[in-house]
């Protein structure tokens, strides 16, 4: 019995400290505090005893010819008439409207709604004669449970709506000549005050719970995100060329076979490109394999810098040789393309070299499938090979297209 007590108080204090008496207001967030909110303007319940009240009063003026009890319709009505405007303007509400302000205005409307019911039932108590007056005790428990069915929202402010409303009673009945009603006024208070710990309990678990399902369910989502980023990223990876920063050879084939299964008899001619870099070895030898790879880096991106079109796919083919997917490019757009990109390697700002003295050239091969021809990677990359085998045979630094027939040399050079 002392346990429940305590826990009882416990629970009362903490429901008193917290702002405004809004429960869980350590964790409760705006959109559960707006619909407290919704449900506690709700001016329904109060209608309902407002009714009864007039109901009474009517059957005085019917029974007993006495007008007093409307003087308690004339006291709850203005009240219940503000309980309706206030829900309007809380239904009304800007976006830019502010928790706190309306749980300030409930509970002021709280008080002055505590003070218009009060008011009218002492009225009642009053003015009623005869048996309806023990309707008038049984309405007493209408707005007391109203607010103490409603008190899981804002008990601090509910719990001071009861009290006044039963104090007025028991002052009321006092005067009146009835006592007992104090006794049992209080027990009831104690009843109510009991009941509202309760549904507070209850409703802070269920806050919590809410609060925390939200709170998990955003650093799920954020993960995600977090998640497939990382995919994009590991996914450009793995098909990016580490030191230039151009496709890789896997990402060079996946990209040759969709463009040649895509092209159909209605598309342009596709374009190949076999760039390799003249005297590789010897530019290593020479200057060393950093330097080989930082000239490496550069001659991506001027290739890069030329084959800019939405389309057109850079990639390192392998060691010091290069790969050029043009799409939508005939014969003498190649020619031009290439022809561009060998001059870019040729005149390329070499400034970022630690020993810049020998310019790195390159030969470049080119071969083309015709709109419709269904030829096949394998046998395209062939052909631009051998164009390449051809510039290189032709004295490097320099550009060749169609050369199948040359192939047979390069086996004997
Ligand atoms: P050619 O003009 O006939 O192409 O002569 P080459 O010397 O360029 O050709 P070769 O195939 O004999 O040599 C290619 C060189 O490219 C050998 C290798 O050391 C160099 N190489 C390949 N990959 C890399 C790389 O990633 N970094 C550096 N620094 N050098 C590389
Ligand atoms: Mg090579
Ligand atoms: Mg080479």
């Amino acid at each position: 019995m002392t346990g429940f007590l305590r826990s009882r108080a416990t629970a009362a204090r903490r429901v008193m400290a917290s702002t405004a008496g809004l429960i869980g207001s350590d964790y409760t967030s705006e959109e559960q505090a707006w619909g407290m909110l919704d449900r506690l303007f709700s001016p329904f319940a109060h209608a309902l005893t407002a009714a009864a009240i007039a109901i009474i009063a009517c059957y005085n003026w019917y029974a007993h010819d006495s007008l007093a009890s409307f003087a308690a319709v004339a006291c709850v009505g203005p009240t219940w008439l503000l309980r309706v405007l206030l829900a309007r303007g809380f239904r009304m509400r800007g976006p830019k409207a502010r928790v706190s302000k309306w749980v300030r205005l409930f509970a002021m409307m709280s008080v002055v709604a505590a003070l218009g019911w009060g008011v009218s039932l002492s009225i009642l108590i009053f003015t009623v004669q005869g048996l309806p007056l023990y309707a008038v005790f049984a309405l007493i428990c209408a707005p007391v449970q109203g607010a103490s069915a409603r008190a899981y929202a804002m008990p601090s402010v509910l719990i001071i709506n009861i009290s006044i409303v039963l104090g007025l009673v028991a002052v009321a009945s006092t005067v009146f000549g009835i006592a007992i009603a104090v006794p049992i006024s209080f027990l009831y208070w104690c009843y109510q005050i009991g009941f509202v710990m309760e549904l507070v309990a209850l409703r802070r678990k269920m806050l919590k719970a809410d609060f925390d399902r939200h709170r998990l369910l955003e650093q799920v989502t954020h993960y995600n995100a977090d998640l497939a980023s990382l995919n994009k990223q590991l996914s450009a990876f793995a098909l990016t060329d580490g030191l230039t920063g151009v496709g890789n050879r896997r990402d060079f084939d996946d990209r040759l076979e969709r463009c040649l299964t895509s092209q159909t008899d209605a598309s342009a001619p596709l374009a190949l490109l076999l760039i390799d870099v003249d005297h590789f070895k010897r530019f290593n030898d020479v200057y060393g394999h950093l330097i080989g790879d930082e000239c490496l880096k550069l001659v991506a991106a001027a290739i890069k810098r030329v084959a800019s079109r939405s389309g057109d796919f850079v990639a390192r083919y392998g060691g010091e040789e290069f790969a050029v997917i043009l799409p939508a490019t005939d014969e003498a757009d190649a020619l031009a393309i290439a022809e561009t990109i060998r001059r870019a390697v040729e005149t390329m700002e070499l400034a970022a070299l630690p020993e810049p003295d020998a310019r790195p050239t390159v030969s470049i091969g080119i071969s083309i499938a015709a709109r419709g021809s269904n030829i096949r990677p394998h046998a395209l990359i062939a052909s631009a090979d051998d164009s390449l085998y051809l510039a290189k045979q032709s004295g490097r630094n320099c550009v060749r297209y169609g050369a199948a027939t040359q192939r047979p040399l390069r086996h004997s050079a």
